[in-house]
């Protein structure tokens, strides 16, 4: 590989993006951390270029059509044609089915589903022009069914569909289509978990370190290491799997 290549990370202003993001520079590609805010892309864009590495912070509402193309243009136009896609932005608006809404259901249908389908299909020309790509999208092991969790294990076990069918119209550009399925990872995300449960992140995080083979939780740099395999030359025989990254064996 010659030339430097473009990933986008989105929800990459913390978290597992974040992770991802700084991995995928300290590798050498040019990275754009995408995020609903410019300014909270900010932080980790700054971390990469002290380290040397090329970034640019991109706001974008990945479930809205209009805005996820003008931040795909904006990245090609600006750092360089996309041909590494992480779908990773995402919400949890949980709640017992009966309690729970259709505003809470459609949102986090239109950020992992509808938002991972507009990223990718914005990107894809990229990669299909290059004849190269790498598209890896952030599923859970709640796609396996989580109480209270009806929203997000539906979008998240539609996301393996997702993810094979790409991989199937994509294999023939050079394109894989990955995704990872983490367990518990230390992140704003299950911290919110943790209060929305009425218990300490260290009680709950303690509790469930006990169940996980490995007896400790996820950090989103694990994520973030599994991502930048899947992404690299050497995974480029791999393509419409299902990595589970939760400690242990899932089922
Ligand atoms: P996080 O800390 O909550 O970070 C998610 C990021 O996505 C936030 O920066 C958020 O921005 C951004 N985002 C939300 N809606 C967006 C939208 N419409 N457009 C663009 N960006 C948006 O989450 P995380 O724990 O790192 O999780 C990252 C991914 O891994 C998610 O897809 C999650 O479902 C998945 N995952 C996480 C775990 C876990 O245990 N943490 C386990 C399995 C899977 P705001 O801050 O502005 O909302």
């Amino acid at each position: 590989m010659s030339e430097t290549r473009t990933a986008i990370v989105t929800g990459a202003a913390r978290g597992i993006g974040a992770a991802t993001a700084r991995k995928l520079a300290e590798n050498g590609l040019a990275v754009a951390v995408l995020d609903l805010e410019e300014s909270a892309g900010a932080p980790v864009v700054a971390d990469i270029e002290a380290a040397g590495g090329r970034a640019l912070a991109v706001g974008v509402d990945v479930s809205d059509e209009a805005s996820v193309d003008a931040a795909v243009q904006r990245v090609a136009d600006e750092l360089g044609a996309p041909t590494v896609l992480v779908n990773n932005a995402g919400i949890t608006r949980d709640n017992l089915l009966f309690k729970m809404t259709v505003t809470d259901w459609d949102a986090v249908m239109g950020v992992h589903l509808r938002g991972s389908f507009l990223m990718s299909r914005a990107a894809q020309k990229y990669m299909t022009e290059a004849k190269w790509g790498r598209i890896v999208n952030l599923s859970s092991t709640s796609a396996l069914g989580n109480r209270g969790q009806a929203n997000y294990s539906a979008a998240k076990a539609g996301l393996q569909g997702f993810t094979k069918t790409l991989a199937i119209e994509l294999g023939r550009f050079g394109v894989t289509v990955n995704a990872i399925a983490p367990g518990f990872i230390e992140t704003e995300m299950t911290r919110a978990t943790a209060e929305r449960l009425g218990i300490s992140f260290e009680q709950f995080a303690d509790g469930l370190a006990k169940e996980i083979p490995v007896g400790r939780v996820g950090q989103p740099a694990d994520i973030a290491e599994t991502v930048a395999f899947l992404v690299g030359d050497g995974a480029g025989f791999i393509s419409g799997q299902v990595l589970y990254v939760a400690g242990g064996p899932t089922d």
